[in-house]
């Protein structure tokens, strides 16, 4: 609630459906949110890799903002153009925003054109489309040497390559042509799950156990399409006949242009880029806000922590909890071999409740409400130092 008594008006750029379904639940006649995204629809970074070997559908995987929006939620589908965080304004193709309290969530964009070669002569599984496209190229492909390569410094989710290259084999060895494939897995990461050794050594092991050759250290920094070659920095070459590749990651470029870091993929926080710390600052940044708004103490910082599950195939599911903020250094607790069933629960969900969940479901896209724009009060943006993630640290590499 502002100090005149309006509902403050909180606008999400990222569609922060965590953030959203928070504030509701907590402040619910208090606020008033709009929930800015340029797409129409979310899928979860894991269900990229289920599309990829054919276990889903594109379609049955997205889950559409127009669904799941509250009457006191407003979804608008359009692009953020530019912020001014001194005005407080967010300008799209559509209209100008003014916000009491504004969050930036709007993740880590992908950049396949930053590796060269790539477009031409690669594939990508990190966006849904590039994943939805590969699951038709492995229904006909018959390679012999496939990579699947991290061709960034750093990428979101740590696990995914590793998970990919032990469903892959699974994929092959499910429809007998394993014996004809090679599979390679680069990255420049020093170990899979650099936080831990354990986990780590339990995913090197496994991948040995499938004859799948493990360069860690080392990134791809060009594809030779016409001569068939991968170039790597440190000056090796190796023939390949498909990538599978995790393209070069950065922050979208309005948020560069405004000079801003928040919530999400994007923070500098210190954490790992993952859904699961993404829903964690969210939460975190749920409860400083409705501290502000009605006065109780603040939460305490938040504290990195987050559960990772890891698809290891045959294995089935590991588990590591992590936290990176709390103690003077990261700590890592490993878990295999969980039953398949448990993590389908428990998986990070950005979206595990409905936006508006404990009001009736409603399927209509709401309406703007009255005088939700044009008026001009105090507004805070909230940043990753107000979701108190330590953003003085530098930017972890992983
Ligand atoms: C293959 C794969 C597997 C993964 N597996 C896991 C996993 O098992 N567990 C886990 O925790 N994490 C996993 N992740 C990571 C997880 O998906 C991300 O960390 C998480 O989605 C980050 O959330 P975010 O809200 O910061 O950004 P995003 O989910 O990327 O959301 C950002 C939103 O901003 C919107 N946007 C961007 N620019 C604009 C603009 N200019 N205007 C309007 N809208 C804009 C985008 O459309 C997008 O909807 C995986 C990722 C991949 C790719």
């Amino acid at each position: 609630m502002t100090a005149t008594g309006e509902p403050s008006r909180v606008v999400i750029l990222g569609a922060g459906l965590e953030l959203a379904t928070r504030l509701l639940q907590r402040l619910a006649h208090d606020v008033r949110i709009t929930l800015i995204d340029k797409n129409e629809s979310f899928v979860f970074g894991s269900s990229k890799l289920n599309v990829m070997f054919g276990d889903t559908t594109l379609d049955a995987v997205r889950y559409r903002y127009s669904t799941v929006v509250n009457p006191r939620v407003e979804f608008r589908h359009e692009a953020v153009l530019s912020i001014d965080p001194v005005a407080r304004t967010v300008v799209t193709a559509v209209c100008t925003y003014e916000a009491d309290i504004l969050v930036v969530a709007l993740g880590a964009g992908l950049d396949p054109s930053a590796t060269p070669g790539l477009v031409e002569s690669g594939n990508e599984f990190y966006s849904p489309e590039g994943a939805d496209l590969i699951r038709r190229v492995l229904d006909t492909f018959h390679e012999r040497v496939v990579v699947i390569g991290a061709l960034g410094p750093f990428f979101k989710c740590p696990p995914a390559p590793n998970e990919a290259a032990l469903m892959l084999d699974e994929y092959l060895v499910a429809r007998g042509r394993r014996d004809d494939v090679t599979i390679y897995l680069i990255s420049p990461l020093p170990s899979p799950i650099p936080i831990s050794t354990e986990t780590s050594a339990a995913i090197t092991a496994m991948l040995a156990d499938r004859g799948i050759r493990y360069w860690p250290h080392s990134r791809i920094s060009r594809l030779d399409g016409a001569a068939g070659t991968l170039h790597l920095d440190d000056g090796r070459i190796l023939k390949f006949d498909l990538l599978l590749g995790i393209p070069v990651q950065l922050a979208p470029a309005v948020v560069v242009r405004a000079g801003l870091t928040a919530v999400g993929d994007i923070t500098n926080a210190s954490v790992p880029r993952a859904g699961s710390i993404a829903e964690g600052q969210a939460a975190n940044l749920a409860e400083v806000l409705i501290s502000e708004v009605t006065g109780a103490p603040l939460p305490p910082p938040y504290a990195g922590e987050a559960t990772c599950y890891i698809e290891t195939a045959e294995e089935g599911v590991a588990r590591v909890d992590v936290n990176f903020l709390s103690g003077s250094q990261p700590t890592a607790r490993f878990m295999l071999r969980m039953p398949r069933s448990q993590p389908s629960s428990g998986r990070p969900c950005l979206i595990a409740r409905r936006a508006g969940s404990g009001h009736p479901p409603s399927d209509r896209r709401s309406r703007p409400p009255k005088g939700s724009r044009g008026r001009h009060c105090p507004t805070r943006l909230m940043l990753a130092a107000d979701c108190r993630s330590n953003p003085s640290q530098p930017r972890r590499q992983s």
